[in-house]
């Protein structure tokens, strides 16, 4: 089965690590092996093997519209006959700043990078830059890129320690990061006791986003926030997955919560490979040619990029994207759940607005890494098979979300639960 696939993972292993350019890529997390796609149209993937899927990755995030949505690939290829990259001064990245600026009051500046973890790079720069100390806090459970200090797990020794957590990542690195739990009030209490006065940012997702969906209580982050500017430190949104999605101003405008520095990515480059960072202007004024802080990129602020990003932010909002995903994704919760009930399966969907996540029932809400059920896994794996045998692609890893799409219209959720009813009777 899936010859095609098979075969170019085969010839992709002798040429690029475990075959891919991003790990989850390769199945490894739900034991399989990788299908190869070649096109895809709203909410469908084709495969090299003739295959359609309804797609529920949709990019990890950026394609809030579905794939090739019909007025941003009109934008795109109108983009294209004009310029593909300048390296010089243009109007586009400035129609997408304004846009910005004037839908995010306190994004008051912005750098357009491109790429989230370019993005988180550069927020932690400028925070060094504008605190003069070193230290950067930030949660288990939250991913922030690649970015070397933040490739780090709590370590064995004292509340907020960190050690690597990838190879190639040095002590120095390591040392410069502390880390605490999600939704735990001690510990972030007492790393604030005892680093507060070397601790340059705070770094959250104010939705993590990236280990399931572990939504945080709003006075958890409340705290937070109060903690950080007691001590002198600035507060990061990484809002790379939230930002535009879940409000136009992203998880800090539906806390209410004005962090000083906020990073972006997906959905700000509607599927092109855009990130900014941007925040209060003292902060911003910090960074190359205005201020010390040196940050540059050949390809930042791409036509393309910018263009189709301004697109999609517009079509968002003019067509109120947002309020039907969040009833598409309400609905799809309760119908998934009702079907896992009915075959007494221990499911559960925790939902925020156009995030799904399809998870093994905890006992309350799943807040932190370590209330993940050790059965989660299996089952997903399980689950993930079984809905791919039917023609549904959920990303390829128990620990990351489902995004809907506006191009996942009511027929296609129909379709899903069909597949989903098939497969949970299958697993009952
Ligand atoms: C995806 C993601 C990143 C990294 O973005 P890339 O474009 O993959 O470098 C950073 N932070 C969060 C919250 C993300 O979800």
């Amino acid at each position: 089965m899936r010859e095609k696939s098979r075969e170019l993972f085969e010839r992709s292993k002798k040429v690029a690590p475990g075959g891919v350019h991003s790990p989850v890529r390769s199945f490894r997390s739900v034991d399989g092996t990788p299908i190869f796609f070649t096109e895809a149209q709203g909410p469908y993937l084709k495969s090299v093997d003739g295959e359609t899927f309804i797609d529920y990755c949709q990019s990890f995030g950026p394609l809030m519209l579905g794939h090739r949505d019909p007025d941003i690939e009109e934008v795109v290829k109108q983009t294209v006959s004009m310029a593909w990259s300048f390296g010089a001064a243009e109007p586009y990245s400035l129609e997408l700043a304004e846009w910005i600026t004037s839908h995010v009051p306190w994004v008051e500046k912005l750098r357009f990078v491109c790429s989230g973890t370019e993005a988180v790079m550069s927020a932690l720069r400028v925070a060094r830059a504008a605190t003069g100390r070193t230290k950067i806090l930030k949660f288990d459970g939250c991913y922030h890129g690649h970015v070397d200090s933040l490739l780090v797990k709590a370590g064995s020794g004292l509340a907020g320690e960190a050690s690597s957590d990838s190879a190639g990542v040095t002590a120095l690195h390591s040392q410069e990061t502390l880390v605490v739990s999600l939704n735990d009030d001690k510990a972030l209490e007492e790393v604030w006791a005892r680093h507060g006065h070397e601790i340059a940012a705070w770094i959250l997702e104010p939705l993590p986003a990236n280990y399931g969906l572990l939504i945080q209580r709003e006075e958890f982050i409340k705290k937070g926030v109060e903690l950080a500017r007691r001590h002198g430190a600035l507060v990061i949104f990484d809002e790379v997955i939230s930002g535009f999605r879940v409000a136009v101003g992203g998880m800090a405008e539906k806390l209410g919560i004005k962090p000083d520095l906020v990073t972006y990515g997906k959905v700000i480059g509607g599927g092109f490979p855009v990130g900014a960072y941007g925040g209060r202007r003292d902060l911003m004024d910090l960074v190359a040619p205005q201020g010390p802080v040196y940050q540059a990129g050949t390809l930042s602020a791409n036509p393309i990029g910018m263009r189709a990003g301004l697109a999609t932010l517009k079509k968002i909002e003019r067509e109120k994207v947002r309020e039907t995903l969040r009833g598409r994704g309400a609905l799809l919760k309760k119908s998934i759940e009702a079907l896992a009930n009915s075959n007494g399966l221990p499911l559960e969907v925790t939902c925020f607005e156009s995030l799904l996540w399809i998870h093994y029932k905890g006992e309350m809400s799943i807040r932190s890494v370590s209330q993940i059920p050790a059965n989660h896994k299996p089952l997903f794996n399980k689950m993930f098979h079984g809905l791919l045998n039917n023609q549904v692609y959920l990303a390829p890893s128990g620990f990351e979300v489902s995004f809907l799409s506006l191009a996942h219209s009511d027929e296609i959720l129909n379709k899903t639960l069909d597949a989903v009813a098939k497969v949970f009777r299958e697993l009952a």
